[in-house]
């Protein structure tokens, strides 16, 4: 901030103006002076009193200013959008991660909300929104590049990867897009099994999870042939099947 530096220098310059004032002769009374001590008087009064009226528009100026930029910046945490009519021409085309949940298999993103293979987005916070709401964080999000995502995979290891379109009204920011609804156009399976990450993953099982609010839910794992061995017949989805329960291509 330029000008919240020029309010701290500023009692420096009066002092210097008034140092040079007293040089000049402004205080004393001798008649002799280089300056008329008048014209010294109402230069001091024009400082004294235009200078801080300047500091105060500028102020409100900023001030103006930054509440428009507080404003963006307020309800996008992770998501600095270049702006709000920045909307996206190009395809929005991209990458995200989900889980697979549900006694009957179904895709989640990893905050909780599950959605079918197409989909529109709804909000969990107002009712009356159509996502995406600028002010609000609704909508479907995707990675725009798959370098991005892979790394977020890395980190959440018993999530998949899936290349999904983005259809509707869409927000671009920096990482990706965030739009109206969404088709899954894969879900690629990890090369090895999620359990012992060693053997080639063969199939998908069920496993029974327990949360720290005593809630239940049942996760779904790609693992290899040694590790499903112990898993029931029905608590098992070739790779098949589970394309057909998701209605998404498994690549
Ligand atoms: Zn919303
Ligand atoms: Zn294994
Ligand atoms: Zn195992």
């Amino acid at each position: 901030m330029r000008l919240i530096r020029l309010i701290r220098i500023y009692p420096v310059v009066v002092i210097c103006l008034l140092a040079l004032v007293y040089l000049l002769g402004g205080f004393s009374n001798q008649s002799d002076q280089l300056v008329p001590k008048s014209a010294l008087i109402t230069l001091l009064y024009i400082f004294a009193s235009v200078v801080p009226l300047l500091f105060i528009i500028g102020f409100i100026y900023i001030g103006a200013a930054g509440n428009k930029v507080a404003k963006q910046s307020s309800n996008s945490k992770s998501f600095n959008y270049q702006s709000v009519f920045d909307l996206p021409n190009e395809q929005m085309s991209g990458y995200k991660l989900a889980l697979i949940t549900g006694r009957n298999p179904i895709l989640t993103g990893l905050t909780g909300d599950t959605y079918l293979a197409d989909a529109s987005a709804s909000c969990s916070k107002d009712v009356n929104h159509v996502p995406p709401v600028v002010d609000c964080e609704c909508g479907f999000y995707a990675y725009r590049d798959l370098d991005e995502a892979a790394f977020e995979l890395t980190i959440n290891p018993g999530s998949f990867l899936l290349a999904v379109d983005l259809y509707g009204v869409g927000f671009k920011y920096d990482r990706g897009y965030r739009a109206e609804s969404q088709v899954v156009r894969g879900l690629k399976k990890p090369s090895r099994c999620q359990h012992c990450r060693i053997l080639p993953g063969k199939v998908f099982v069920a496993n029974y999870r327990m949360g720290y609010d005593d809630s239940t839910w049942w996760q779904w794992q790609f693992r290899c042939l040694v590790c499903s061995n112990s898993h029931k017949a029905q608590d098992k989805l070739s790779i098949t099947q589970m394309e057909k329960a998701l209605t998404v291509v498994i690549t």
